[in-house]
């Protein structure tokens, strides 16, 4: 019998190298962990650096995915395929090739020390909530509201929908 399955939210984000490429890799690495498929992916948007300023522009999308694999599972699959596209953790906020989070895990509200969900500033992230709001507007946001309505409250000032690029 097949495993239970949840609906999980990763924000993809890359800034060096090649970034369209490795978001693109990105999603494929999505699609290939075991137990899990892409079931909609955002457009991909630019969108200015936070924190430390002095560092090109991210490429930015969301992915939403059924999967089979726990939190922590996904959390460990997603951390595997960041280090196999070639991200060097170098100080916080720092140039990455390739980096993944997990915005939201169905309704799963988890506060440890090495896994918060849904993800600690994604209420404040542009960039995370507007490609959300594009593919899951109706989501909840566990305690906040619906992706829609929190997504609507943001500066979108800092963020560009990129066209889709024909296939
Ligand atoms: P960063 O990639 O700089 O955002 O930080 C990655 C680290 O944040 C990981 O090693 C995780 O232990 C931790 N972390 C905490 N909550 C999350 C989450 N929801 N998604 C991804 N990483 C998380």
């Amino acid at each position: 019998m097949a495993a239970q399955t949840r609906t999980a939210c990763v924000a993809l984000g890359a800034n060096i190298g090649e970034p369209l490429r490795q978001v693109e890799a990105g999603f494929a690495a999505l699609a290939a962990l075991p137990g899990t498929r892409v079931t909609a992916r955002s457009s991909l948007y630019r969108s200015a650096p936070v924190g430390y300023a002095d560092q090109p522009d991210f490429i930015n999308a969301v992915a939403v995915i059924e999967t089979a694999l726990d939190p922590h599972a996904l959390l460990g699959a997603l951390l595997a395929v960041e280090r196999a596209q070639g991200r060097v953790r170098d100080f916080p906020n720092a140039p990455r090739t390739l980096d993944l989070d997990i915005v939201l895990y169905g309704d799963l509200v988890l506060r440890e020390p090495g896994l918060t969900i849904p993800h600690a500033r994604m209420l404040e992230r542009a960039f995370v909530m507007l490609p959300l709001a594009e593919i899951a507007p109706g989501m909840t946001v566990p305690g906040h509201g619906s992706v829609g309505d929190l997504a609507a409250r943001l500066d979108a000032g800092s963020v560009a929908q990129l066209r889709r690029i024909p296939a």
